[in-house]
C-alpha cells in the first residue's frame, strides 16, 4: 500500500540538531536550533514558570476535563492583551477575539484555513498569500498546506546592503492585487533580524495596505525577545489596529515563556465589530473542532496565571529582559571580535539586527567549511541564532567565522 510513497526531506533545522548530537567533536557548538540557551549552552525553564507550575500543581480544582474548542477564556483574552495593549481601542469596542492554537504554527494554521474557506467574501484558492524574501521556512507550506495555490514572496532583504530592501518591499505592495494576504512579523524578523522601523511602516506601508485593500496576517514569534519590552515589539501591531485595519495575529508563547513543547499559541483577531467577529469566531470553532478539536491546558494556564498576576507578569517581564539582555551582550562580543580580528567586511548589521537570530551574511561554502571543518552547526541561508553563543564559545566561533572569509 506505501510502496510509492517518496521519501520526504528532513525539515533543516531539526536535521542540524541531529547532526550535531552525533558530532563527537568536544568543541562542537550549535548555532541552528531555534531556542534560547543560558551562557552554559543550557535550555531555560523560566523561574517564573517554575513558581507557576508548583500554584497548578497544588491548586486541587483544576482536572484534566476538555477546554472549550476555542480554549481557555482567560487565556485568550490575556493573550490578546499582551500583543494589544490592555487600552486597545479594538478590545473596548468588543471586536477582538482569539482562539487558542498549538503554538505559533496551530496560530498560522487555523487563521490559514479560516481565511482560504471565507476570506473576503468566498472560498477561495487564488488569492495570493505574501511572505517575506526570506522567511520562517513554514510560512511557505502552512498557506499552501491550507488550500492557497499563489504564495509568492515579496521583497525583504537585500543581502548587498545587508538590511531591509525598503523599495523592493514597497513596489511589491504597490504592485500586488487588490485584496492580497501579507504575512509580516510583528518583531525580530526570522530569519534576518531586520524590522522596518516605526518611520518606515507609518510613512510608507499603511497607504499602500489602505489603497491596495490588503489583509495584514501577523506573526508575533518573538514579542519581548527583540528589545526586551512588549509595548516596543508589538508596535507595529497595534499600530495597524490604531488605523483601524481588520487583521489577524498569530501569536507564539514558545519563545517568550520558554514553553516550547506546550504548544502555546493564540490567534488574536481583529474584526470590524462585534457582529463580525462572532460570525468569524463561529467559523473558527468549526476549524478548530476539525484540527486538533480542543486544546491542551497546562501552558496556557501557565501564561494565564503569569499574564493576570501583577507579581507573576512583571517577574515574567524581567525574566524575558534576561533572555534578550543575553542576546544583546553576545551580539556586541561576536561583532567586537570580528572587528579585532580584522574579518573582512562590516559587522554592524550583527548589532543592528534584533531577536534570536542573526543573518550573519556568510555565503554557503563559509557555512559549509564552519560546519565540515569547524563543527559550527548553522543553516545554510547563513542564519544563526545568538542564543548558542556563550562566553565559553565565542572566541572559537570568531576566530572560525573569521578563517571562514579568509581562507
Ligand atoms: N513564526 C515564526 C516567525 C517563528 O520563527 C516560529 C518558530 O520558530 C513560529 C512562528 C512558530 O512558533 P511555535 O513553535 O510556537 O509554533
Amino acid at each position: 500500500l506505501f510502496s510509492e510513497v517518496p521519501q520526504a526531506a528532513p525539515v533543516a533545522v531539526f536535521k542540524l540538531t541531529q547532526d550535531f548530537n552525533n558530532d563527537q567533536f568536544p568543541n562542537k557548538v550549535n548555532l541552528g536550533v531555534g531556542a534560547y540557551r543560558t551562557d552554559e549552552g543550557q535550555p531555560w525553564v523560566l523561574p517564573v514558570v517554575k513558581k507557576v507550575e508548583k500554584i497548578i500543581v497544588h491548586d486541587d480544582r483544576l482536572n484534566h476535563e476538555y477546554l472549550p474548542i476555542l480554549g481557555l477564556p482567560e487565556f485568550r483574552s490575556s493573550a490578546s492583551k499582551i500583543v494589544l495593549g490592555d487600552n486597545s481601542p479594538a478590545i473596548l469596542e468588543n471586536r477582538v477575539g482569539a482562539v487558542q492554537c498549538l503554538g505559533g504554527t496551530g496560530a498560522l494554521k487555523i487563521g490559514a484555513e479560516f481565511l482560504r474557506r471565507f476570506y473576503n467574501g468566498s472560498n477561495n484558492t487564488k488569492t495570493p498569500i505574501y511572505v517575506s524574501a526570506p522567511t520562517w521556512e513554514n510560512h511557505n507550506a502552512v498557506f499552501s498546506s491550507a488550500g492557497f495555490e499563489d504564495v509568492r514572496p515579496y521583497r525583504y532583504w537585500d543581502a548587498e546592503k545587508r538590511g531591509l530592501d525598503l523599495a523592493g518591499f514597497l513596489g511589491d505592495l504597490e504592485s500586488c492585487p487588490e485584496h492580497s494576504v501579507f504575512v509580516l512579523h510583528a518583531c525580530a524578523h526570522n530569519p534576518t533580524g531586520t524590522d522596518p522601523t516605526q518611520e518606515q511602516w507609518k510613512c510608507h506601508f499603511k497607504q499602500d495596505i489602505i489603497l491596495r485593500k490588503l489583509f495584514a496576517f501577523f506573526d508575533s514569534a518573538y514579542q519581548g525577545f527583540a528589545s526586551g519590552s512588549l509595548e516596543k515589539d508589538a508596535w507595529a501591531v497595534r499600530y495597524f489596529v490604531s488605523s483601524g485595519f481588520e487583521m489577524f495575529c498569530a501569536q507564539s508563547f514558545s519563545k517568550n515563556f520558554g514553553l516550547y513543547n506546550e504548544r502555546v499559541g493564540n490567534l488574536t483577531v481583529v474584526a470590524r465589530d462585534a457582529d463580525n467577529l462572532k460570525r468569524v469566531l463561529s467559523q473558527m470553532e468549526k476549524v478548530v473542532r476539525i484540527t486538533w478539536s480542543n486544546p491542551p491546558s497546562q501552558g496556557a494556564r501557565i501564561v494565564t496565571i503569569t499574564l493576570t498576576s501583577p507579581e507573576l507578569f512583571s517577574e515574567w517581564q524581567e525574566n524575558v529582559k534576561t533572555m534578550a539582555n543575553r542576546v544583546l551582550l553576545m551580539r556586541s562580543q561576536l561583532k567586537a571580535k570580528l572587528q579585532a580580528l580584522g574579518t573582512p567586511g562590516t559587522w554592524d548589521h550583527i548589532t543592528d539586527q534584533i531577536g534570536m537570530f542573526s543573518f550573519t551574511g556568510l555565503n554557503p561554502k563559509q557555512v559549509e567549511y564552519l560546519v565540515k571543518e569547524k563543527h559550527i552547526y548553522l543553516m545554510a541561508s547563513g542564519r544563526i541564532n545568538m542564543c548558542g553563543l556563550t562566553t565559553k564559545n565565542i572566541d572559537y566561533v570568531a576566530e572560525s567565522i573569521h578563517e571562514a572569509v579568509t581562507k
